[in-house]
């Protein structure tokens, strides 16, 4: 992965830097300590490690504040950090810049349960939001696997989503409005605890702009009431088609589940293995959960397992119970930790149109066969958000390189099917110069002049999203 070259000129000014920002921020808000720095080398990319210059821990949005104006007249990077679980080294420093964390900042500021919103400081995480409003009834759809830990900051930067986002959407459709720190300092409101809002919409640009244009503080939130209840449906298949192909004929006859998870065999194989959640030996498998009372549970499971039994299942196991649902989703909810104990392996995160499933499949088993790697597929299937993982031994020589060229390959079919390459993961520096493939210059130009606005200096989260070979020289220019 190519880097920038770090920028002497600031490395040499540190010591200058790291005096204005501690005079700016409270006693342990500054990191700066280079054994403590290596916490913050990476994120969940692990094979990519770069020490920062320096650390901030801001508590509130005008210290976020004071931060960025002061690195933005010494012409500091800043690369903004949530909880570090990016999949994509969204948040993978350089060794010039400043990171910018809000762990610090994880207060509740409002709630109104009649007007559904909760009001947030962005460092709270993910399953936090929902556990503020729980015993009232309600809770925050998106629903990330890593919501024990990831940040809404981050949420709101790649756009989450999660198991249940079939239904209520992923982290844009259930953002109302945010406080923004531009790189300059300058705090601004985009949206509110309405619906809509008037003028541009502005909001749709910060959610899933990945660091780039500023850094998120507060966040309004949209919290719905809770179910009455949910339960899945277990549907096993001998071959990963028929199971592509019972997802489509799902959502054709209009049915909206609110998760439909998919497994194929080494997945179903090492989740059962590490769980012992007793999932069948099959090729391909399908967890289908319904939201609702219990007889609109019972008439939605009967309507998916009639569709389900069309195609001639090894297995259908409807639950019926709070317990069969734990059972059922257990190993499905320890599956990246299960694959991760066995093999090392790149996790992609490409979106195709559902009705594509079977021949991406299809496509997926040829190309794991060409380059000798295995690939166990476990995703979102009824939004046709994949991650297939790609298997391989990081200790034998060159197959990291190998893995991520058929992720590459992977990811270009995904466009080529008339998908894209990022369903909730982002860009980060991981897709970074896969971009055009997706996207031709025009394309890419008027997302950089969309930077250029925010960002003329070219600060914030240096070296992600844009290809380097076409953002080149764009923050020389920039700032001139
Ligand atoms: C085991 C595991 C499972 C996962 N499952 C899912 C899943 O189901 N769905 C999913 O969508 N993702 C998933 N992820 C990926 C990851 O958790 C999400 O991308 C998450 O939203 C990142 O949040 P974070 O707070 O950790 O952000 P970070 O990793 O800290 O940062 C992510 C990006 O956000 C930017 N950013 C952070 N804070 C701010 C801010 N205040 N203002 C502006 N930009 C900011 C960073 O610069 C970076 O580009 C998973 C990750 C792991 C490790």
């Amino acid at each position: 992965m190519q880097m920038p070259t770090p920028d002497t000129a600031i490395l040499s000014r540190r010591a200058a830097v790291l005096r204005r920002l501690a005079a700016a921020l409270p006693e342990p808000a500054l990191i700066s300590d280079p054994a403590a720095l290596r916490t913050y080398e990476c994120d969940a990319l692990t094979a990519y490690r770069c020490p920062p210059m320096a650390v901030v821990l801001p508590g509130s949005t005008q210290e976020v504040s004071a931060c960025l104006r002061i690195c933005h007249e010494e012409g500091v990077p800043v690369v903004p950090r949530g909880s570090g679980t990016s999949l994509a080294g969204g948040a993978l420093p350089t060794a010039d810049s400043i990171i910018l964390g809000v762990s610090r900042m994880t207060e509740v500021l409002e709630t109104s349960l009649a007007d559904r919103i909760i009001r947030v400081q962005t460092g709270i995480t993910n399953l936090s939001v929902s556990g503020a409003v729980e015993d009232d009834g309600f809770f925050y759809a998106p629903d990330p696997s890593s919501q024990l830990a990831c940040a809404i900051a981050g949420n709101i930067a790649m756009n989450s989503g999660g198991a249940h986002c079939l239904k209520y959407g992923v982290t844009t459709n259930n953002l109302l409005g945010v406080t923004l720190v531009l790189m300059d300092g300058t705090v601004v409101e985009i949206g509110g605890g309405h619906m809509d809002a008037p003028g541009l919409d502005l909001l749709s640009v910060i959610c899933g702009s990945e660091g780039q244009l500023g850094v998120v503080t507060e966040a309004m939130l949209r919290i719905l009431p809770r179910p009455e209840g949910a339960r899945p449906v277990l549907i096993g298949y001998d071959s990963s088609e028929t199971a592509g192909q019972c997802v489509s004929d799902i959502i054709k006859a209009g049915i909206l589940p609110v998760a439909i998870e998919f497994m194929d065999r080494p997945c179903i194989r090492a989740t059962d293995e590490f769980s012992g959640a007793g999932y069948p030996d099959c090729e391909a498998m399908l967890i289908v959960e319904v939201e609702g009372s219990d007889p609109e549970i019972d008439e939605q499971l009967g309507i998916i397992s009639q569709i389900a039994r069309r195609l001639d299942p090894v297995e259908l196991r409807v639950s019926g119970s709070a317990e069969e649902s734990a059972r059922i989703w257990l190993g499905r909810k320890s599956a990246f930790g299960a694959m991760g104990q066995i093999n090392d392996y790149i996790c992609l995160d490409g979106t195709i149109p559902v009705s594509e499933l079977p021949a991406m499949l299809r496509g997926i088993a040829d190309l794991s066969g060409r380059y000798g790697l295995e690939v166990a597929n476990v995703f979102h299937a009824g939004d046709g958000n994949m991650h297939p993982l790609i298997l391989f031994d990081a200790n034998a020589d060159g197959e990291l390189e190998k893995a991520e060229e058929l992720g590459a390959e992977i990811l270009t079919l995904c466009v080529k099917v008339g998908g894209c390459l990022t369903g909730e993961h982002g860009v980060g520096v991981e897709k970074r110069d896969l971009m055009e493939t997706q996207f031709d210059p025009a394309d890419l130009e008027a997302q950089m002049r969309v930077k250029d606005v925010f960002d003329p200096g070219w600060l914030l989260n240096p070296a992600k999203v844009f290809p380097l070979s076409v953002s080149a020289g764009r923050r020389g220019i920039a700032a001139e």
